[in-house]
């Protein structure tokens, strides 16, 4: 028997590309034997989406689609697709619906598991179709991460990959609310290895990453791996005091030579700025911790599915 593989396509807004997409997918997996499911899970599109892909899936019995029932964002999407796969297929492969995760890649992905790796990951290169910022921010964004939690992460990874259906097994299992997939995928372990990439330009339509949910996505996976920045909070506020302090001893051997000095009132103003700020940041970093305490205790589901054509 054929071993089955299903790709899993997180998609919101992508109506513009699919059949740009389901074709090259096609065309890859042509000459492959295996038995391919293309699993497309619309993330509450407003456009088109979701009747293309009805239409789609009348006409290919290889292609299914899941309905949420809104919006739950790209890593939600992701996980109803795993976890709705996970029992049939042998290797699920998760990619993008614009075309910036090449198809062609498919085969060499598939070509290491064959080899016995249970996780294959893509290492994006340096490119210079996206844009300086992109590049820049998410290579940032990886040096934070690496010095701010305990698990390594690679530049240039993103949620284009393939896993054995061991480790999709086990993922599905984790109930996180805030999911971050690459840094779960990371912590699991398993054999894993990685294959480089060129991205393609996305093919049509915008990225839904705007700056703003950029910072929202780094801010939920280093607070979802590591409690490094408490610390950090503590280890900041201790350093400030004994600052303060030699400051003190400093300013009472200078007035015992010099007599009551009061001038300075600039730098009274700045000092008082400066840790009314820094309190506030610290106040915010144990709040973003108290709210995924609140989050993970309702226990709600990471999505719903409001309909599907899989079986
Ligand atoms: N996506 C999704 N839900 C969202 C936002 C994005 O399912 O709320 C999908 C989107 O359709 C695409 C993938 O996640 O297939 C990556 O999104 P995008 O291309 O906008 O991000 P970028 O490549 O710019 O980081
Ligand atoms: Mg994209």
């Amino acid at each position: 028997m054929r071993k089955s593989i299903a790709i899993v396509i997180p998609s919101y807004n992508e109506a513009t590309n699919i059949d740009v997409l389901v074709n090259a997918l096609n065309e890859t997996v042509s000459n492959l034997s295996y038995d391919f499911k293309f699993v497309f899970v619309d993330d509450g599109s407003s456009d088109e989406t979701i009747a293309i892909l009805k239409e789609k899936a009348k006409l290919h019995d290889n292609i299914f689609y899941v309905e949420l029932s809104r919006n739950f964002g790209h890593q939600n999407a992701l996980k109803a697709g795993i976890d709705l796969v996970k029992n049939d297929a042998d290797a699920i492969i998760s990619m993008d619906g614009d075309m910036q995760h090449p198809p062609k890649i498919i085969p060499k992905l598939i070509q290491k598991w064959e080899e016995g790796y249970e996780v294959v990951y893509t290492i994006r290169e340096e490119d210079k179709k996206l844009s300086y910022f992109k590049n820049k921010s998410s290579n940032m964004f990886y040096g934070l991460m690496n010095k701010l939690s305990d698990i390594k992460f690679e530049p240039g990874t993103a949620d284009f990959r393939l896993i054995d259906k061991k480790v999709a097994q086990v993922f599905s299992d984790f109930s996180e609310n805030e999911l971050f997939i690459r840094g779960i995928i990371n912590w699991v372990g398993f054999k894993q290895f990685a294959v480089n990439y060129e991205p393609n330009e996305r093919f049509s339509g915008k990225s839904k990453y705007t700056f703003g949910k950029m910072m929202r996505f780094a801010i939920q996976g280093i607070t979802s791996f590591s409690t490094k920045p408490l610390s950090m909070a503590i280890i900041l506020g201790i350093s400030l005091s004994v600052l303060a302090f030699i400051f003190y001893i400093g300013y009472v051997i200078y007035s015992i030579y010099y007599g009551h000095v009061i001038s300075g009132w600039a730098s009274v103003i700045t000092t008082v700025v400066f840790f009314g700020g820094l309190n506030l940041v610290v106040l915010g970093i144990i709040g973003v911790y108290i709210g995924k305490l609140f989050m993970q205790s309702k226990g709600r589901p990471n999505y719903l599915i409001s309909n599907t054509n899989y079986k």
